[in-house]
C-alpha cells in the first residue's frame, strides 16, 4: 500500500494546480491522470485576471505568458447592425495585477505543472491510473487505481476528486449533480486562416450576435476558434462534416472552402451543481462539482480558484493543525456558493444575451448593454464581474 497525504484523481487544471500548489507548501501529494499525459483538447483558453494572479504566485505565469496572448479588450458585435460594443479591461487596472484574459490553452498550464512534478520533494504525477474505488473511514481514504497491467492501492488522509464532468469520484459519493443540460449542442471549430481580416478591428475575443447564427470568435496563439450553435437534433457527423464547415466560414468570411480547419469538436453544454462538494475526507472540485457553459470562459477559471481555496484549508489542516471539519465546511460553503451566485447566474445571463441579441435587430439585450457600456460605474461593475474579480471578493467575506 503507498501511503501519501493528499491523493488527487485527474490531472486537468484543477487537480494539477491543486497538486503544485500543495507540493509548493510541502504537503506530500499524488496527482494521478487516467490518460498517458494530460490530454490536449480544444477545451479552456482564457485566464481571467485572478487566476493570472495566482499563477503569477506559483511561479507559472511567464511560461504561460510565452506561449499565449494577451487580450485587454473584447467586442460584442452585432453583425446585423454593424455596432460593436468593447470593454477595456485596462480601465481595472487600479484592481487588477493583470488587467487582462491571457489567452492560452489549457493544456500549456497542465503540460507545464506535470513537468514540474516530475521532479519535485513533495509532489509527483502518476499517468495511466485510473481512481476505480475508495472507502473511507475515521483516519484515511483508501484508494483503488486500475494501470494498464494492474490494480495498486493507495493510503490518503484525503482524497480530491478532480476527474472531471463524469467524475468517479462524485458518484461514488452518491451526489446529485442538480441543474440541466441545454437543448442545444456547440460546434467549435478552429483554423490559422486569417479569420480577422474580414472583420475591422477585430479583438481577440468578440462575442457575435447575427440574425442567423451567434457565435464566439476566440483567438489562441496559433488559432482562430469559432464556437456556433446547433440544434439538438443535428447529427454529429453532419456537423463535424465539410458542407457545415463551409456554411459557417462562408458566413463569417465569405470563403468557407478556403478555410482549412485544424479541429472541429461537438459537444453538450449543462448548467450543474453538486448538491455537496464533501463527504468526511473526500473532496470535489472543478468539473467534478461543477458545470457551465462556455459563455465567459469561467469553467477552468473556476476550478482553479476552487484548488486555490481548497489547497490553503488543506494546509491549515495538514500543517497547522486546524479543525478539518471548520476548515472543509467554510470551503464547501465559500466556493459552492459562488458558483450558484455568480458563476452559473452570470453564465446563463451571458449566453441569453447572446441569444437574445441574434433574435431581433435591434436587441433589447445589446440595447442594454450599450447602456451599461455608456456608464461608467456600471461599465466597471461588469468589466468586475466579468474578470471574476467580484467573484473572488464576495468568496473572501463568505465566512
Ligand atoms: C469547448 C470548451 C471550451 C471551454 N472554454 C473555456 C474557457 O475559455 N475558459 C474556461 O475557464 N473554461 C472553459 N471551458 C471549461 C473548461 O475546459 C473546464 O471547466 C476545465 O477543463 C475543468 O478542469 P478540471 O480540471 O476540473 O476537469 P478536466 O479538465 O475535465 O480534467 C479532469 C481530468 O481527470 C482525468 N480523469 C477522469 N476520470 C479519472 C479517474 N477516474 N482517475 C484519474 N483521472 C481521471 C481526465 O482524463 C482529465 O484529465 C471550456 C470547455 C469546453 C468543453
Amino acid at each position: 500500500m503507498n501511503k501519501v497525504s493528499v491523493l488527487i484523481a485527474g490531472a486537468g487544471p484543477s487537480g494539477a494546480v491543486a497538486a503544485y500548489r500543495l507540493a509548493e507548501m510541502g504537503v506530500d501529494v499524488l496527482l494521478l491522470e487516467a490518460y498517458p499525459q494530460c490530454p490536449e483538447d480544444m477545451r479552456a483558453s482564457t485566464f481571467h485576471p485572478p487566476t493570472l494572479d495566482m499563477m503569477e504566485q506559483l511561479g507559472l505565469l511567464d511560461a504561460l505568458e510565452a506561449q499565449g496572448l494577451r487580450a485587454p479588450i473584447y467586442q460584442y458585435r452585432n453583425r446585423a447592425t454593424g455596432e460593436v460594443l468593447a470593454l477595456d479591461m485596462g480601465e481595472i487596472a487600479d484592481v487588477a495585477r493583470h488587467p487582462y484574459r491571457l489567452q492560452c490553452e489549457q493544456f500549456k498550464l497542465t503540460r507545464l505543472i506535470a513537468s514540474k512534478l516530475g521532479n519535485h520533494p513533495h509532489g509527483s504525477i502518476l499517468f495511466q491510473r485510473r481512481l476505480i474505488h475508495y472507502e473511507q473511514d475515521d483516519r484515511g481514504v483508501s484508494v483503488t487505481v486500475e494501470t494498464p497491467t494492474d490494480i495498486e492501492r493507495y493510503r490518503c488522509d484525503y482524497l480530491i476528486g478532480a476527474d472531471g464532468a463524469n467524475s468517479l469520484v462524485r458518484k461514488l459519493m452518491g451526489v446529485e449533480f442538480s441543474g440541466f443540460t441545454y437543448p442545444e449542442k456547440f460546434l467549435t471549430l478552429s483554423t490559422t486562416y486569417p479569420v480577422d481580416k474580414a472583420f475591422k478591428d477585430l479583438a481577440y475575443v468578440a462575442y457575435m450576435a447575427d440574425p442567423q447564427e451567434w457565435c464566439v470568435l476566440i483567438r489562441v496563439s496559433e488559432f482562430w476558434r469559432v464556437l456556433v450553435p446547433a440544434l439538438e437534433t443535428d447529427d454529429d457527423k453532419v456537423l463535424m462534416g465539410d458542407a457545415k464547415k463551409i456554411a459557417v466560414f462562408d458566413g463569417l468570411v465569405g470563403q468557407g472552402d478556403a478555410v482549412v480547419t485544424s479541429h472541429r469538436t461537438v459537444y453538450r453544454v449543462h448548467q450543474r451543481v453538486a448538491n455537496s462538494y464533501r463527504q468526511g475526507r473526500v473532496i470535489l472540485m472543478g468539473d467534478a462539482a461543477h458545470l457551465n457553459n462556455p459563455l465567459g470562459g469561467f469553467g477552468m477559471n473556476s476550478g482553479v480558484h476552487d484548488a486555490w481555496n481548497l489547497t490553503e484549508k488543506l494546509k491549515a489542516i495538514l500543517l497547522d493543525n486546524e479543525d478539518p471539519d471548520t476548515e472543509l465546511d467554510r470551503y464547501e460553503r465559500q466556493r459552492r456558493t459562488v458558483m450558484q451566485e455568480f458563476v452559473q447566474a452570470q453564465t446563463m445571463r451571458n449566453k441569453r444575451a447572446l441569444e437574445a441579441g441574434a433574435a431581433a435587430a435591434q436587441g433589447e439585450a445589446q440595447a442594454q448593454l450599450a447602456a451599461v457600456i455608456a456608464n461608467p460605474d456600471l461599465r466597471r461593475d461588469y468589466i468586475l464581474h466579468q474578470a471574476m474579480i467580484k467573484s473572488r471578493v464576495r468568496e473572501a467575506e463568505l465566512a
